[in-house]
């Protein structure tokens, strides 16, 4: 969170899975995962302050394709609290979302947009919500939210809503790619040939560049063959990225962004400065996974 006159920013992280593993789907058609997820200090930005009405505005490279109406995640999480706080505690706020995280992209940039919102009303409003209160109100919004609220190398599972923290985890350079090709999830969902998978195998002992790119090397992420017979831009992201040195490459979620890990972060940016030469008309950002502790 950072701080400006009568107003506060608080930052949307990227959800990258490193892995994602579907391992089963529930009675109700929920997806069971298993997933090794980070999060980047890359993302969307959200200003929050009291103000005399309730107001809302998006800027941003990808404002254009965010719907305004009550269907934006960042309304339904402001909406949510204020069902739970009740209107006497929940005065009228001005939400300016910064819109830098492509849409419908596998990067849950929608559902990290209402873990911010939730954090920063709840500090706005002055709410006595824990952490616990505050991810069981964002997983009646979406089932990332509660692992965006966490926004630390983590391991998701049941249907991404079960989080084991992973310690010892360092920022990893990272490159993310965007073809500009919207993926819809449930279409991926829809076309998986399997959804019994065996879940990831246990994490190293330690976890660093070269032990983590070896453990990645046994891993996958299940909705990638599905997402690129949609969608075939994702194989030449993918190729981008490994033309450009990546120690490993994979698409996020259920696509279209791919990751690109790298040693150093200067690595990465040269990277990212030589892809986006090539393909100016793409999403190309070098970015750092948050850490589990501090750095
Ligand atoms: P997921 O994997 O959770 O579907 P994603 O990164 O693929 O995440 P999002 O960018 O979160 O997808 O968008 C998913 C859908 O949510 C879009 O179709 C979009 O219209 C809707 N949406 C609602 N609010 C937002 C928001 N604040 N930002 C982006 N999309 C939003």
């Amino acid at each position: 969170m950072d701080t400006e006159i009568g107003s506060c920013i608080w930052h949307a992280h990227a959800k990258i899975n490193l892995a994602l593993h579907v391992t089963g789907r529930r009675a109700d058609g929920y997806h069971l995962i298993d997933s090794l997820a980070v999060f980047t200090r890359f993302g969307d930005r959200v200003e929050i302050a009291l103000a005399d009405n309730d107001d809302f505005t998006v800027s941003g490279r990808y404002a254009p394709a965010v719907p305004l109406d009550a269907s934006n995640l960042v309304l339904k999480a402001r909406d949510a609290l204020r069902r739970e706080a009740g209107p006497s505690r929940t005065p009228p706020i001005s939400i300016k979302l910064e819109k830098n995280l492509p849409v419908a992209s596998g990067v849950g940039g929608g559902s990290s947009d209402a873990a911010a919102v939730l954090r920063g009303l709840a500090q706005a409003w002055a709410l006595d919500l824990d952490d616990a209160g505050l991810a069981r109100i964002g997983l009646s919004l979406g089932a990332d939210v509660p692992m965006c609220l966490a926004a630390k190398p983590l391991v998701a599972r049941g249907i991404g809503d079960e989080l084991s923290m992973v310690p010892d985890f360092s920022a990893l350079g990272l490159v993310l790619v965007n073809p500009g090709t919207p993926v819809s999830t449930a279409d991926v969902f829809a076309a998986l040939s399997r959804r019994d998978n065996e879940p990831l195998p246990p994490l190293p002992r330690s976890i660093d560049f070269h032990s983590l790119r070896n453990w990645l090397e046994i891993t996958r992420n299940d909705l990638e063959p599905a997402a690129l017979a949609l969608q075939p831009a994702i194989g030449r992201a993918l190729s981008w990225l490994n033309k450009a040195g990546s120690g490993f490459s994979r698409m996020s979620g259920s696509g279209a962004t791919c990751f690109g890990l790298f040693e150093t972060g200067n690595v990465a940016k040269r990277a990212a400065a030589e892809i986006r030469g090539r393909q100016p008309d793409w999403f190309v950002a070098a970015t750092r996974s948050m850490p589990s502790e501090a750095e």
